[in-house]
């Protein structure tokens, strides 16, 4: 798995007894280098974890490629990438597992949650047994059984009703909010591209193959010292931009359960240059406006 992701995706396998590798990023999407996969395969390796980091998707063709031919399992942390796709197919069904995040700070939300996506029609009633503290009362919900009883290890991973009431409103305008997003991903990206072209900001760039989802818009700065300055200037402006991830290598528990293989180059560097703008549904131009205006004014120019 990458070492630039949220904590989530490793602790799915360390709570199971598994270590984390972590693999470098490329510089592009900031996904995992799948021409790095391959060397840190052991015989110890059991899964492929990759991450649609932004709702772009990893090159997924040359992930399978490699899974398969090692006998390894591949799950998709698709947190960020519902209503997304690569080369059509949606993000988190392409693997043999993928999940989504609607935690509140993703494209639809449930205040936390999520939902596993099965690819293995022979085991989703495990999953569904898990989920419900390790009982088969999803069989009984549909009269398969008279009685539900324990039958496996589980926990309680239901939403609640009211939670996923509040899911269902937005899904069903998934849509609508796809779009309003992708219009202002996009009046980001023109408005900001002077400054891409004259090299002083990189945004993230999806391969043509990869239908995005506007979950975030990223740029990329010179460095740690110019994104630390351009975030207290734009505080400034009331304008709040947030950078992430620490990567995990680096943090206590990913130095006490896993370990990187392979140079890291990308990793760190991308990292300590990135921020997130402002990105939520009904975000508006004028409001995208002031924040593309004081990014110029930070780099001195005129729009
Ligand atoms: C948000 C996020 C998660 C965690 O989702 P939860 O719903 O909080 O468990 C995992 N991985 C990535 C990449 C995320 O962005």
């Amino acid at each position: 798995m990458p070492s630039y992701t949220f904590c989530s995706t490793a602790n799915a396998f360390v709570l199971q007894g598994a270590v984390p590798v972590f693999v470098d990023v490329r510089p592009d999407t900031m996904n995992i280098d799948e021409t790095k996969i391959e060397a840190a395969i052991t015989d110890r390796t059991r899964v492929i974890c990759v991450v649609h980091y932004a709702g772009i998707a990893c090159e997924m063709d040359t992930v399978m490629d490699i899974a398969r031919r090692h006998g390894l399992l591949v799950v998709e942390d698709a947190a960020q990438g519902v209503m997304a796709s690569y080369k059509g197919r949606a993000l988190g069904s392409i693997g043999d597992f993928g999940c989504y995040s609607f935690h509140e700070t993703k494209n639809y939300s449930m205040g936390e949650g999520g939902a596993v996506l099965v690819n293995h029609p022979e085991l989703i009633e495990k999953a569904e047994t898990i989920r419900e503290k390790g009982t088969n009362r999803s069989r009984f919900l549909r009269g398969q059984v008279d009685k539900y009883t324990w039958v496996e290890y589980g926990s309680s991973y239901l939403p609640s009703d009211i939670n996923a009431a509040h899911l269902l409103a937005q899904l069903e305008m998934a849509e609508e909010i796809n779009r309003d997003r992708l219009a202002s991903w996009h009046y980001y990206e023109e408005g900001l591209a002077p400054l891409r072209d004259e090299g002083r900001l990189r945004f993230l760039e999806p391969p043509a193959e990869c239908a995005h989802n506007a979950h975030m818009f990223a740029i990329r700065l010179k460095d740690l010292e110019e994104r630390t300055a351009l975030t207290a200037f734009l505080r400034e402006r009331d304008i709040v931009v947030s950078f992430h991830y620490v990567p995990l290598h680096s943090s206590p528990a990913g130095r006490k359960f896993g370990r990187f293989h392979g140079e890291n180059v990308y990793t760190d560097r991308e990292s300590d240059r990135l921020t997130r703008l402002p990105m939520y549904y009904g975000l508006s131009r004028t409001e995208q406006d002031q924040v593309i205006d004081a990014i110029f004014d930070f780099f001195g120019q005129r729009r």
